[in-house]
């Protein structure tokens, strides 16, 4: 169908709602329940009323936004991201799902279009790890992936609770609500900034998301024995950091040797205990983040990492404890939905390419409550997570269009 982004307006939505910041621009920080989050809200859902859309939250700030179809009673269309934004991020990561959803929905209005099922804008509350450690808490509680009594546990570093902090945001109700129900949607779609380098790289307008890959978190706890720099000798010692220097390395054979090219690994935070140059370290903390999109191949890699580590303790007489956790299932795009986003490109001669998401998302999680798919689009550099990330309101305009047609196509109705 014939249908009008207005690339103007969108873009001047998106630099509004980066004004919403801790801290002066371009840096955009905007952590779930702060004041940057607390006003952001504000802003964004009058503009969803302004559309016309019905718009309720849930206990812990999910905002959903319904322009009710022709068939009210049928599973709606979703689409949506989050508004959230890490310390020192830029103004498109989740926003563009957001207020691109938006356009998307008041484009298929000004053409005139009444969708069958109706189309919900979806916010989640939170897609980052910075407050709670867990990354999309805000997905992870809809689709009960994240229970209720764990998600009564969640704490930030400050020690509030979850339920504070949204009571503080003006969330209650029963967190026992917010989980959706199997089918809730028919489909959920979810426009987003690459952030990696390939479609800028290829000069394409749009990735198809064949599928997710998924993390595996696992803390590991080393205990050796300290001791002074100096005077105990070498084959005396239970040197806690070179035990995990070599779990680390072990980690990385391993997962070369029994991964595939979408098997990552990260050991990225080392604590050395008690940290001091003269003093053998006695105790090292570290992580390990683990990624596939075959989750049986990375949940292999995991387990002869628990191999290694019983080795490495044995022969250097330490003790090494691990603790998974998360180990989130990693999902397939829907082929119908993949299929009315080729439909959308061709139909608007917008080029594209199938890619696989290795970031996770909203609808990693999204998975669980019905199918899912993703659109991407080009991002400069491949950049993201920084003040310096930028797409171009052509490019924003381009995912926009094509998820505007993929809304209409999977909602079924007409002009
Ligand atoms: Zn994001």
């Amino acid at each position: 169908m014939k249908l009008n982004i207005d690339q103007r307006l969108l873009q001047s939505e998106i630099d509004a709602l980066a004004g919403y910041s801790s801290e002066p621009p371009p840096v955009v920080t905007r952590v779930v329940y702060s004041r940057a989050d607390r006003e952001a809200r504000v802003y964004v859902k009058g503009l969803f009323a302004d559309a016309g859309l019905e718009v309720r939250e849930d206990a812990v700030g999910n905002t959903f936004a319904r322009w009710v179809g022709s068939d009210p009673e049928l599973a709606p269309i979703g689409t949506g991201s989050h508004i959230d934004a890490i310390p020192n991020a830029g103004k498109y990561d989740g926003v563009v799902g957001v207020l691109g959803g938006l356009e998307a929905i008041r484009a298929l209005q000004r053409g005139g279009f009444r969708p069958r099922r109706s189309i919900e804008l979806l916010l989640f509350t939170a897609e980052e790890p910075t407050r709670f450690g867990i990354g999309c808490p805000g997905s992870r509680m809809l689709s009960g992936v994240l229970t209720v009594e764990a998600a009564g546990k969640l704490r930030d570093a400050e020690g509030e609770s979850l339920d504070g902090l949204r009571a503080a945001a003006g969330f209650c109700g029963e967190l026992s609500g917010v989980a959706l129900p199997r089918g809730y949607f028919e489909y959920f779609v979810e426009l987003h900034i690459e952030q990696g380098p390939l479609l800028e790289r290829e000069g394409l307008s749009i990735g198809i998301v064949q599928s997710i890959a998924a993390p595996a978190g696992l803390n590991v706890l080393i205990e050796g024995e300290g001791g002074h720099a100096g005077t105990v000798l070498m084959p005396d010692r239970k040197d806690a950091f070179l035990a995990g220097a070599e779990l680390a390395l072990a980690i990385e054979g391993l997962t070369l040797e029994l991964g595939g090219l979408d098997t990552v690994a990260t050991v990225g935070t080392c604590n050395v205990f008690p940290g001091a140059v003269n003093s053998i370290p006695s105790r090292v903390q570290m992580s390990l983040d683990l990624r596939d999109t075959d989750g049986a191949r990375r949940d292999r890699v995991l387990d002869a990492v628990g191999v290694a580590a019983k080795e490495i303790a044995v022969r250097r007489r330490v003790a090494i404890a691990t603790e998974l956790l998360n180990a989130d299932a990693p999902a397939s795009c829907d082929p119908n939905i993949i299929e009315a986003v080729r439909a959308a490109c061709e139909a608007h001669g917008v080029t594209y390419r199938e890619m696989v998401s290795r970031a996770y998302h909203g609808s990693l999680f999204m998975d669980q409550v019905c199918p899912m798919g993703m659109i991407f689009i080009p991002c400069r550099g491949g950049v993201s997570h920084r003040p310096d990330e930028y797409s171009s309101p052509e490019q924003i305009a381009a995912g926009a269009l094509v998820l505007a047609e993929t809304l209409a196509r999977l909602a079924g109705g007409g002009e």
